[in-house]
């Protein structure tokens, strides 16, 4: 059975990026009725940031991924959160030396920097800690034996590293990228267990995929480089048999192409799921989160969904259970995929208009009262059901529908010059008479009704002076439907503003 995990470090909020990782692991293993794991990966403590893991969660429900297994959940692989495990990777770690794999290292510091200023000069390769360099170094493979353990039982400062193979080709078949080949020469001695007892990302991960069953580690392309480590260290200790399948996923690119999104394009939608109480230590400012711009998790799974995936379809609209049934780790791109915010908005829109309206009025209540006006229920619905087409998100409603809570101050300019004619004055001095009399509720179809059968009446055509009814009750000369305007404002306020005009 199929079992993938999201791990992420609790180093932040959650970037986008990784919420789309989230979202690939989460639709491949509901397609194939497998399990999706969370698993905090915190053995990095200065990196660890608090409130992150709560955050990780609570925006992962917020998107509407089930965690079936791991922490926050519970299951029978725990505990799931790295920094509770230490002994585990330590136990492997020292398996590792004992079999010859890896080897205890007393490196300082600066004989690093040395070693590392050393082999730049001579333009050495990217592997730095090497076969060849690791003869050089203090290490129990240069070290006598007993002087290694009286070094180790004394508590001196030592790290655990992998004794990388010279002469070994290391090969992987990625699901997305296809055959990944590396020679040993490229990998370096990297460190398994740091002096601070806890292990490094590769060793962490390994161990834990293995020991919590994964079957599919799907995660981002920045990951690729390391693969061909993470298969060494899968045959290192035995367990190359069961090695999970990789699946790097496409870069997520700026909107031009030119780049990497990163953390820092918040203007390009670089930014969390939602801000963890985080302030920009420079600026001051507080981080934008996608739900605090306003969208709705619906639209912004639809949309990270098609960051290098599509169905092969015409179709774009797909509710999560939509996704799951077409949703191929196959079809997955290979390219890096543009992240457009605007897309992510013409979603937004999408969903939004879907919306009840009972679902939106909260919001154009709490933008009226924030502008120090009261909105009932009925109105704020009535608000939302004739603006939602017009408009991306639900805090726009408010702003869009101005008209609805304001008498006008002025009227446009050109569009008094070019419609406010004798026939005009004439349909709103009428049509001002027949609303005085006017009985019954006050409802679109029946002003409606008023409206035709009165300029009738009077002998005015009404397709030639609509523009000016409109500019006499909004001061602008376009807008929402009429009818349904005039029934938001009620009749006294419709009265009022046609004297206004009129004056
Ligand atoms: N902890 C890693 C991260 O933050 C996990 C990478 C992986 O999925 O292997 O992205």
């Amino acid at each position: 059975p199929v079992r993938v995990r999201f791990a992420p470090s609790p180093t932040g909020p959650l970037h986008i990026g990784g919420v789309r990782t989230a979202l690939y692991n989460y639709l491949f293993a509901r397609k194939n009725g497998g399990k999706m794991l969370l698993r905090i990966e915190d053995t990095d403590q200065n990196r660890f940031v608090p409130g992150a893991e709560d955050y990780i969660i609570e925006a992962l429900s917020w998107i509407g991924i089930q965690i079936d297994e791991g922490q926050g959940v519970g299951g029978p692989h725990g505990p799931y959160r790295q920094s509770e495990r230490a002994a585990i990777y330590r136990a492997e770690a020292l398996r590792l030396v004992e079999e010859g794999k890896a080897y205890y290292a007393f490196d300082t510091a600066e004989e690093l920097d040395d070693m590392r200023k050393r082999l730049e000069a001579a333009n050495a390769p990217a592997a730095q800690y090497n076969a060849i360099t690791r003869m050089q170094m203090k290490n129990s493979l240069t070290l006598p034996a007993d002087e290694v353990k009286a070094r180790v039982e004394s508590g001196d400062p030592y790290v655990i590293r992998l004794k990388t193979p010279r002469k070994e080709e290391v090969r992987l078949n990625d699901l997305i990228r296809g055959w990944v080949n590396v020679h040993s020469s490229a990998i370096d001695d990297k460190v398994l267990l740091k002096s601070d007892g806890l292990p490094t990302y590769h060793l962490a991960n390994v161990v834990d995929d293995h020991l919590m069953g994964i079957t599919h580690v799907i995660r981002g392309e920045e990951w690729l480089p390391s693969a061909p480590l993470h298969v060494l260290l899968y045959r290192y200790l035995g367990w190359e048999d069961t090695m999970p399948r990789f699946a790097h996923l496409p870069l997520l690119l700026k909107p031009e192409g030119n780049g990497k999104l990163s953390k820092r394009d918040a203007e390009l939608g670089g930014f969390p799921v939602f801000p963890l109480e985080w302030k920009d230590p420079f600026t001051g400012n507080v981080a934008r989160g996608f739900r605090e711009d306003g969208y709705l998790p619906e639209a912004l799974v639809n949309f990270l969904a098609f960051l290098g995936w599509n169905p092969g379809t015409e179709q774009e609209l797909f509710t999560m259970d939509e996704l799951i049934d077409a949703f191929d780790i196959g079809q997955i791109h290979k390219a890096g995929a543009r992240f457009d915010i605007v897309k992510a908005t013409w979603f937004n829109h999408q969903y939004l208009r879907q919306q009840a309206n009972a679902q939106l009025a909260p919001a154009v209540i709490e933008q009226a009262e924030a502008a120090g006006l009261t909105c009932p229920a009925e109105k704020a619905e009535k608000v939302a059901g004739l603006l939602k087409e017009r408009v991306n998100f639900a805090h726009e409603l408010f702003t869009e529908g101005h008209t609805l809570f304001y008498t006008p101050e002025s009227y446009d300019q050109a569009v008094a010059a070019a419609k406010w004619n004798d026939d005009a004055r004439k349909a709103v001095t009428v049509f001002r008479e027949a609303l005085l009399t006017f009985d019954g509720a006050f409802e679109a179809d029946a002003i409606k009704h008023t409206l035709s059968d009165t300029l009738q009446q009077a002998g005015i055509k009404q397709g030639k002076v609509m523009q000016a009814m409109r500019l006499a009750l909004t001061g602008v000369g376009a807008g929402p439907d009429l009818m349904m305007t005039m029934e938001i404002i009620g009749r006294d306020e419709v009265l009022h503003r046609l004297n206004l005009a009129l004056e």
